[in-house]
């Protein structure tokens, strides 16, 4: 099964697909974890992303569509893939769709999350990560079961996103808006549209979204 995560920063994306990658085997791929990889690497597109990931912006088409592109050919991703934060414009939806029929795979479904945008402002504030395992936490409705250790992994470290600052929240959020709404349309002409609300716990989106998946 090849699926999408479409939704605004903080809306539960990246929760939602540790949950369902675990669930149902697929690998997440998530174009965020990687250009921040990138950037801690300092390789040559971590270099050109850095700065346009920092002010809440997207990074271009090409950079994004080229790691997507490359990566879906690996031999994990053959059972099934679950796209986290990509595509998020229309060029990339469409490239996406040029890449699937050329490597003979197809999309199964688009699940949409949906969060008003004063809840995203809360979620992301309070957002933090295991450093070790990249178990994501917040402060307020997803706190490890003992402080300060990962549930999942035993780790001690936890980091916080440099560009999840209210600030860069608000250009994030323009740019969700500006490029990548546009994507609702699309995959809803396709069929492929499964719309699910995000403004619930975490369970019980995760509930809703395993009931549209046993529907296909
Ligand atoms: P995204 O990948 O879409 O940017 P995350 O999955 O990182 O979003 O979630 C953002 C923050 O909100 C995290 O701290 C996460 O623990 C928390 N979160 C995720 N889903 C929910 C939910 N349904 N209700 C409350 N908090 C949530
Ligand atoms: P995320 O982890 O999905 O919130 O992404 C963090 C940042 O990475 C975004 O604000 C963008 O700057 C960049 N990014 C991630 N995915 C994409 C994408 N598909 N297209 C353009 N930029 C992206």
């Amino acid at each position: 099964m090849n699926l999408i995560l479409l939704g605004p920063p903080g809306a539960g994306k990246g929760t939602q697909a540790r949950m369902l990658a675990e669930s149902h085997g697929l690998v997440q791929l998530s174009t965020g974890d990687m250009l921040r990889a990138a950037v801690a690497a300092g390789t040559e597109i971590g270099i050109q992303a850095k700065e346009t990931m920092e002010r809440g912006e997207l990074v271009s088409d090409d950079i994004v569509i080229g790691i997507i592109s490359e990566r879906i050919d690996d031999p994990d991703c053959a059972d099934g893939f679950l796209l986290d934060g990509f595509p998020r414009t229309l060029a990339q939806a469409e490239a996406l769709d040029e890449i699937l029929t050329q490597k003979n795979k197809k999309l199964d479904a688009v699940i949409e999350i949906r969060v008003d945008d004063e809840q995203l402002v809360g979620r992301i504030a309070g957002r933090f990560t295991c450093a070790k395992c990249g178990e994501g936490y917040h402060d307020t409705f997803r706190r490890p079961e003992r402080d300060g250790i990962c549930d999942k992994c035993g780790g001690s470290e936890f980091s916080r996103r440099k560009d999840d600052n209210e600030e860069t929240v608000r250009s994030r959020l323009q740019a969700y808006h500006a490029q990548t709404v546009p994507l609702i349309g699309y995959y809803g002409e396709s069929g492929k549209l499964k719309s699910v609300d995000g403004m619930l716990d975490i369970e019980s989106v995760n509930r809703q979204i395993e009931e549209a998946l046993a529907g296909l």
